[in-house]
């Protein structure tokens, strides 16, 4: 059986969770994948999935620059590589970025997903929280929110999957997907395969 390549952008963050729970969820679906780190633009070839761990999107965002990813990894997400961002990876994924408290960043960023995202919109590492979200399409997901961002726009194509109630911003998203491109603002590499075996689904056309 032919094996899909899934590469973790390995730069910072949790990269081993991920690499875990994606190959739970190939064996789950009895899919064969063949892991790779990227860390530079030759680790790229053959991908047929991409994950973007969470961690610090500014860290993530600097290092890729220096590691002349930016513009690769752009053109890849566009021309349909299956691609999910976690949280950090969230942030790096979208168009429009501020924080919560700084406002403007200026941080690298890919900026090829429809969406706008407040960064640690729901407070500091302490008021880090867990619910039980329901993703349209996934079911019922066990959510690890660490400084999350809230995604408070979604435009375009884009798809909101699940949300929540902010106590300032009101309802924001916390997962969307927009064609091939998959993000949440909470880890779910943490607790479930099921968004891995979604990206895996998207990636074999199913989704
Ligand atoms: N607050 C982090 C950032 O802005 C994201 C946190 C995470 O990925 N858990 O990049």
């Amino acid at each position: 059986m032919s094996s899909v390549r899934v590469g973790v952008l390995a730069l910072q963050g949790d990269v081993e969770e991920h690499e875990y729970a994606v190959k739970r969820a190939a064996e789950e679906l009895g899919v064969n994948v063949d892991i790779t780190r990227v860390k530079r633009v030759e680790h790229l070839n053959g991908l047929g999935v991409l994950i973007i761990p969470g961690g610090e999107s500014t860290t993530i965002g600097s290092l890729a620059r220096r590691n002349g990813l930016i513009d690769r990894l752009r053109d890849l997400i566009i021309n349909g590589l299956p691609t999910l961002g976690t949280c950090a990876g969230a942030i790096f994924m979208a168009k429009e970025v501020r924080d919560s408290v700084v406002g403007e960043t200026g941080q690298s960023i890919l900026g090829v997903m429809d969406i706008a995202v407040v960064r640690n919109a729901f407070g500091r590492q302490g008021e880090s929280f867990e619910s039980d979200l329901e993703i349209d399409g996934i079911g019922i997901v066990r959510s690890v929110f660490i400084r999350s961002p809230a995604i408070i726009r979604a435009w375009g194509n884009t798809r909101p999957l699940a949300s929540v109630m902010h106590p300032r911003l009101g309802n924001v998203i916390t997962a969307a997907q927009e064609n091939n491109m998959l993000t949440t603002a909470f880890h779910p590499e943490l607790t479930t395969t099921k968004i891995h075996k979604y990206l895996l689904e998207v990636a074999m056309g199913r989704q």
